[in-house]
């Protein structure tokens, strides 16, 4: 299978061949030609699957063939992508600009955190695509800059994390706002009730379509269990990176103040390391992500909805300082390496605290996990199990995208005001 067995056409097709793509995936082998056919799509794939191609590159076909040389006149936005997380707005915005590149549509990111003032300036210049957090794009609707009636392709992606992170009355406000006639698309790596009942009243006789779960995980990854006691994990964790050289690692840990304290640690070691989570300015995220991404940091500690769509290629180490509390994550944290063909390591520091946590892994995943002792870290046996400390805003955080606050989140507040500065160590090692 070629890209050029899919429908696509020359402009699209020279876009592809610049990233370097020849083959396209599953989930694009099977999206591609059902979204260029106009139909609705439910489609099962998580990240790291290319489903951003997988929706992009049929889209920007569609709207640059159909009313061709409208779209620059009418000033009125066609297609509407809903992401859960401003990182990924901006990734998946980076996507249409990548893609699009030789076909004349323009198009915007909007998501909170940072001001409106950009933004509204790009979308009174008129755009054909949005690519929005939930929220702020709400925020733009109220105040008129953002006009929804001339939409004629919707994309709800990570459907199941907006949902997570409790959008789903923004959704359904959104949703009322467009045209009765539309194409809609929905991406969601799970299938709970509540999100066949948003795909219930969305969806037009749907295709469906599903690609291998992740949580078969990529054979890709190599996964291994540091038995370790609760108190020594940051010198575990300082020894393997400095034993193995790694320098390039995403450390999950269970909550912020976590994330910003072994972050603070790592860094007094001299190792070159920054946290990302919700209380973070969007600048501060954005600046992380991207020192991360060009080696300028060796660490990146986050948590679970921080890292959520975080597009690394080439990632090789993942490590998972605090297992999570829902085994489902531990797959998507995993699966942050291991992508596109290369191979990846995913180590979890395990203490006594942890076991039942790890158990419950093991069975979603019907394996075990290699179990290793450094030596000089061998658990304590007299050391008993405690309760395991949830964050403090529920299982899961607030969602980091929303500006305002206007109908509070089910699971949670909006980020705190109270951001701290980044802290960002630039050790003396370099690596
Ligand atoms: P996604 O699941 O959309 O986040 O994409 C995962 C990664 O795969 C991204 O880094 C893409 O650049 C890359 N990718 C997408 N499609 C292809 C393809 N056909 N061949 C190789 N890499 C791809």
């Amino acid at each position: 299978m070629h890209f050029t067995d899919l429908g696509l056409a020359a402009e699209i097709l020279r876009a592809i061949a610049e990233q370097g793509y020849d083959t396209p995936t599953p989930i694009q082998a099977q999206a591609i030609p059902v979204v260029l056919e106009g139909r609705d799509l439910m489609a099962a794939a998580q990240t790291g699957t290319g489903k951003t191609a997988g929706f992009t590159l049929p889209i920007l076909q569609l709207l640059s063939t159909r009313n061709a040389g409208l779209s620059l006149k009418r000033f009125k936005p066609r297609c509407l992508v809903l992401v859960p997380t401003r990182e990924l707005a901006v990734q998946v915005h980076d996507s249409v600009r990548t893609y699009g590149r030789h076909v004349r549509l323009k198009s915007t990111a909007i998501y909170g955190g940072v001001g409106m003032g950009a933004q509204l300036s790009a979308l009174k210049s008129g755009v054909d695509i949005i690519v929005a957090t939930p929220g702020r794009l709400l925020d733009h609707i109220e105040q008129r800059s953002a006009d929804l009636s001339g939409i004629e392709i919707l994309v709800l992606d990570e459907a199941d994390r907006m949902l997570d992170m409790g959008f789903i009355r923004d959704i359904r406000r959104i949703i009322a706002l467009l045209p009765k006639k539309k194409q809609s698309l929905l991406f969601s790596a799970t299938f709970s009730d509540e999100i066949r009942g948003l795909a219930n009243g969305l969806l037009t006789d749907p295709v469906s379509v599903e690609v291998a779960r992740r949580n078969a995980p990529a054979e890709l990854v190599s996964q291994s269990v540091y038995h370790v006691d609760r108190d020594r994990k940051r010198d575990l964790l300082i020894q393997l990176i400095d034993d193995h050289g790694w320098h390039q690692v995403l450390v999950f840990t269970r909550t912020k103040h976590g994330a910003d304290a072994l972050s603070d640690r790592l860094g007094k070691a001299g190792i070159r390391s920054a946290a990302l989570h919700g209380n973070k300015s969007q600048n501060q995220r954005q600046r992380a992500l991207d020192d991360f991404k060009r080696l300028k940091l060796n660490v990146l500690v986050a948590t679970d909805i921080a890292a959520r769509g975080i597009d690394i290629d080439e990632l090789p180490h993942v490590v998972n300082y605090e297992l999570p509390n829902v085994p489902e994550d531990y797959v998507h944290r995993i699966g942050r390496t291991g992508r596109a063909g290369s191979r990846g390591q995913a180590v979890s520091l395990v203490c006594v605290d942890e076991h039942k946590l790890l158990r419950d892994i093991e069975h979603l995943l019907k394996r075990d996990i290699e179990k290793k002792v450094q030596p000089g870290f061998e658990p304590d046996p007299s050391i008993k199990p405690q309760p395991i400390q949830k964050p403090r805003t529920g299982a899961r955080q607030a969602p980091p995208s929303r500006s305002a606050p206007r109908n509070k989140p089910a699971h949670g507040g909006r980020p705190s005001a109270h951001a701290k500065p980044a802290s960002h160590h630039t050790g003396q090692r370099h690596r």
